[in-house]
């Protein structure tokens, strides 16, 4: 009796053990505590984002790992769970800690804003996963809403004698 009692004693102690060794993984990893806007802000001018991705967009050099010819139609839903990166090739946005998604945080957001057309681009072109994406639409409407990001509309110049060849004429 007294021996039962000691191992169902002692079997939650280990599960606590197993989840706290869990939780005290990579420090890389570790996601559980989100960095502040100005901090990313700030990291976006810094020499060791020069350094890291030079003039390019955060997404440019990022390849998919996928099984097989194509890759999916859609992304991952998260790279991160219960706080930790779960996977071996996470998303731009999840790989760098300091890249928050802020309608503040102007100068990465308009990183993912195609210049001709004024929309985001495909996520098969960025490979966000579907939890950052959403997060990207967010705050990219709250900075325009802000103002900090422009409304463009897309210019097209008509030649429109193509379409009415008397059009000089009258
Ligand atoms: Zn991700």
């Amino acid at each position: 009796m007294i021996s039962n009692i000691t191992l169902s004693e002692n079997e939650p102690s280990v599960e606590t053990d197993d989840k706290n060794k869990k939780n005290h993984g990579d420090p890389a990893e570790d996601r559980r505590f989100p960095i502040d806007p100005e901090v990313s802000i700030r990291y976006m001018k810094s020499k060791a984002y020069k350094t890291t991705y030079g003039d390019e967009p955060v997404w440019v050099k990022y390849r998919r790992n996928f099984k097989g010819q194509f890759a999916p139609r859609k992304t991952r839903k998260s790279c991160v769970m219960s706080g930790f990166i779960a996977t071996g090739n996470p998303c731009p946005i999840c790989r760098d800690e300091y890249l928050v998604l802020d309608y503040t945080n102007v100068e990465l957001l308009k990183q993912f804003i195609h210049p001709q057309t004024g929309e985001i681009y495909d996520s098969r072109i960025i490979n966000l996963c579907r939890k950052k994406l959403l997060q990207l639409e967010v705050a990219i409407e709250k900075a325009k809403l802000y103002g900090l990001i422009k409304r463009q509309v897309p210019f097209r110049r008509y030649n429109y004698n193509e379409y009415y060849p008397d059009y000089k004429k009258n």
